[in-house]
């Protein structure tokens, strides 16, 4: 019974949420950044994604600053999933920062400062940090052990002979702790990061000595080897400005980076920043690293944040901007001027346009393949084909949210393949765009606030 319950357990931590976007691993080019027909989770849609590359490759370089790019169609042509594809091709090191238009609204803080912290969340800063590394051989280890047995604070000295000298550390009990993991004895040949205080054995040189461990307190071993070297060690830290400017904002502002309750930050904790990361920059000490800001529902802006857009866009550690929309000709928030897709032309004209097309029933069988494989559910041809008809018809987000609802279906009637009646059966339980409307038609008398009949005269 107990052994039951702990595998209970087990399959239950398995579980894992599966996102809109999670079969998408990459944008699926080949090294000459053609796009694969079918790879990395994507499908279809070759110009975009080729286009998308090219900007890809344009940040891997590193060389641009300040360019942005907007990504436009219809609903579910796949705009979204193109930036996610981007986002997983970036190395580790690269920042991607990602954002609905919508967000912005609903922060605790001003519009501007939501977009400032955004900026600052895609651009990073490698940190160069020497340290130096001593390496020599052990001549002599000392540990004064307490008094009182079995108190914590061991202390202790650590003589080490480098190329001409030897040279006496302070132990503490971190770096006693270290040799006696490392297993040192006096005539060992080790390594001590001076910054971290990390100690390795490297090998041994001649020795007669005994274990540290039996060693008493003074006891001495002097003998020189020839080796020895003092190395500089490059560590880099890969940090965002944002972080660097939450850590900064207040005292334990690092506690904030956890609880993402960073408030607004003062424009002169910025100030100092920026001076600060230019002089390592000079110093050669650190050096920008440009990410990607993804804006989704850019639309969703209004004429202030786009006018900081325009103005961000311009400063030389810019990271590359990526928006997102599905609207057409409409009006700019904040405005009663039109424009397409509710950007500003002035804004627009610095965009390289991007645009995705429907897709075919084919590439939607495809996806829908794909998604059934990200959701462990089985379907059966005749299925699939409905499903695919369905998606055709209706549109592919529906059709991809029916593999979901159909497996449930099939789960319920203890079946194991997902079959045309299970695909019937939530395709009548759960209504799409164009049925929902025709619904609204036929009864929408009965609704409140109903513009529609407004239009017609008026209600009656
Ligand atoms: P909207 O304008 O409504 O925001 P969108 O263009 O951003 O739509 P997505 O959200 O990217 O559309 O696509 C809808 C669904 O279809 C997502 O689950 C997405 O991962 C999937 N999808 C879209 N295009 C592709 C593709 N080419 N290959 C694989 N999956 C795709």
């Amino acid at each position: 019974m107990a052994e039951l319950k702990l595998s209970e357990s087990r399959d239950l931590t398995r579980i894992e949420r599966i996102g809109a976007h999670s079969h998408i691993r990459g944008l699926g080019l080949d090294s000459s950044l053609e796009p694969r027909e079918v790879s990395e989770g994507m499908v279809g849609q070759t110009q975009a994604r080729k286009a998308a590359g090219v900007i890809l490759q344009m940040i891997k370089d590193g060389k641009i600053a300040g360019r942005a790019i907007l990504l436009a169609g219809q609903p579910g042509t796949g705009k979204t999933a193109i930036a996610m594809g981007m986002a997983k091709s970036l190395g580790l090191e690269t920042p991607f920062a990602m954002l609905s238009g919508s967000e912005i609204f609903s922060l605790e803080m001003s519009k501007t400062e939501a977009l400032m912290q955004a900026f600052r969340k895609s651009i990073g800063v490698r940190i160069k940090e020497e340290t130096e590394v001593i390496e020599g051989e052990v001549v002599e280890i000392q540990i004064d052990r307490p008094a009182v047995s079995g108190a914590a604070s061991k202390t202790g000295k650590l003589t080490l002979k480098t190329t001409d000298m030897e040279t006496v550390y302070d132990l503490g009990a971190k770096m006693i702790e270290a040799l006696g993991k490392e297993k040192v004895q006096s005539g060992d040949v080790i390594a001590i990061d001076k910054a971290s205080g990390k100690i390795t054995k490297l090998g041994r040189s001649f020795s007669r000595s005994r274990d540290y461990d039996a060693m008493g307190p003074q006891t001495k071993f002097v003998q020189c080897p020839d080796g020895e070297l003092q190395k500089r060690k490059e560590v880099v830290h890969c940090v965002t400005l944002h972080e660097i400017d939450v850590i900064n904002s207040r005292t334990q502002g690092f506690l904030a980076l956890f609880t993402g309750d960073t408030g607004e930050i003062r424009a002169e904790v910025r100030e100092q920043i920026d001076t600060k990361v230019a002089e390592w920059r000079e110093e050669g000490k650190a050096e920008i690293v440009p990410g990607v800001l993804f804006i989704d529902e850019v639309h969703m802006l209004d004429i202030e944040c786009f006018s900081f857009l325009n103005r961000a866009l311009e400063n030389e550690m810019a990271p590359i901007l990526v928006v997102a929309t599905n609207r057409g000709i409409t009006t700019i928030r904040g405005t009663n001027y039109k424009s397409p897709h509710g950007i500003p032309i002035d804004l627009l004209d610095r965009l390289l346009i991007i645009t995705t097309q429907p897709y075919s029933a084919d590439e939607i069988r495809k996806i829908l393949d794909i998604r059934c494989q990200e959701e462990d559910v089985e379907m059966s041809e005749d299925a699939k084909q409905l499903l695919t008809k369905i998606g055709h018809e209706t549109s592919l987000r529906y059709a991809i949210h029916l593999i979901t609802a159909s497996a449930l279906n099939c789960q319920k009637r203890k079946g194991k393949v997902v079959e045309v009646q299970d695909i019937t059966r939530v395709y009548s339980l759960f209504l799409d765009v164009r049925r929902s409307t025709q619904y609204l038609m036929e009864y929408q008398k009965e609704y409140m606030f109903n513009e529609a009949a407004m239009d017609d005269g008026g209600e009656d």
